[in-house]
């Protein structure tokens, strides 16, 4: 298929291009490289510099190609940062994707794979969580993310575009062949703190809140390899070809780890001795994150693969160990 893959060049976006090369696809992707790194797309790939906020260029772009489905992970993603700065978030996260989609809907284009969050649920009152959990982010990061998902609703009844919206977890881990992995700047995922702080690149991983209402009170999350999400956009991919519906899904592991558990994976799997500080609770940070992924599971037949806290842990770490990345 002729696929349009926007924010390609960025951490998940660059795994999925991998893969849509490997399966035959042909892929063009657009990034505005703001997060994302031109060396994550292989020299193979056209690969177009492009914000979507720019409707000329985009329109020039799908006048160019023929596209059947756009996957869309070009999001601002902390949520620290969408508190401070909510209008960065709702005009790149929610108006430029309005944008593209106006783009899509004028060149026929109806087919929309979306990269949507967890944080649309907020605190959750019940976990594991499930697709039918109320929806109330508090923060604006969660809402822009929820505000696109009614958008689409609203797209669909109204001109039949056909999205499948995938509400990721805690994405982790990097490419098990070693070829890709985790590059923010500056990062503030817990994964790649701690390896960074195993392989000295830092001098200690910060554990933010000792008392929350867990077993050793620390936050849990439900970490999912980015190699697991990849295979669930593929079939999201072809459920949206078969089905001819649009549809959401809660893409997670189904058990939850503490931030000292990660540590201490951490510390077993690198054999490296990870100083850690304590300190107070991050502002937004629910106690507990948990997906229930069921509906992922009977109506994709998704089944996370690589998502033990050891593999993610492992390849995360492979990946670490490559800096300073090419
Ligand atoms: N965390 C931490 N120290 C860090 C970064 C994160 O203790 O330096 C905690 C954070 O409070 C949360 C968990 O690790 O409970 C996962 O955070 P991350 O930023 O990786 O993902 P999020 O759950 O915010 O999407």
């Amino acid at each position: 298929m002729k696929i349009l893959v926007v924010g390609g060049a960025g951490y998940i976006g660059s795994h999925m291009v991998k893969h849509l090369l490997r399966a035959g696809h042909s892929v063009v992707v657009a990034d505005n490289f703001s997060t994302g790194y031109r060396n994550a797309v292989p020299d193979c790939c056209a690969c177009v510099e492009l914000d979507i906020a720019n409707s000329e260029a985009l329109d020039t772009l799908f006048a160019t190609h023929s596209f059947e489905v756009v996957f869309h992970f070009a999001s601002f993603t902390q949520v620290g940062e969408s508190i401070e700065q909510p209008g960065k978030y709702y005009s790149n996260n929610l108006s430029a994707t309005l944008t593209l989609l106006q783009t899509m809907l004028r060149f026929d284009v109806k087919r929309f794979i979306f990269s949507s969050t967890a944080a649309v649920y907020g605190n959750p009152q019940t976990t594991p969580i499930d697709e039918d959990h109320p929806k109330q982010p508090i923060n604006p990061y969660g809402r822009s993310k929820l505000m696109v998902e009614q958008v689409l609703e609203d797209l669909d009844q109204a001109h039949d575009l056909k999205s499948v919206s995938l509400r990721y977890f805690n994405a982790a881990g990097a490419d098990p062949e070693g070829t890709l992995g985790e590059r923010h700047d500056p990062e503030t995922h817990l994964i790649p703190l701690i390896l960074q702080a195993a392989s000295g690149r830092r001098s200690e991983i910060t554990i933010f809140g000792n008392d929350y209402d867990t077993p050793d009170g620390t936050c849990i999350r439900d970490y999912i390899h980015v190699s697991d999400l990849v295979d669930a956009h593929a079939r999201a991919l072809d459920f949206i070809i078969e089905q001819k519906c649009s549809a959401t899904f809660n893409l997670g592991n189904g058990t939850g780890f503490s931030v000292r558990q990660v540590i201490d994976t951490a510390r077993r799997i690198t054999g490296k001795n990870i100083q850690i500080r304590e300190a107070a609770r991050r502002a937004g940070d629910p106690a507990r994150l948990v997906a229930d992924a069921h509906r992922a599971r009977d109506q994709l037949g998704w089944q996370p693969r690589n998502s033990s806290l050891e593999q993610i842990i492992e390849d995360a770490w492979h990946w670490e160990q490559q800096y300073p990345w090419s």
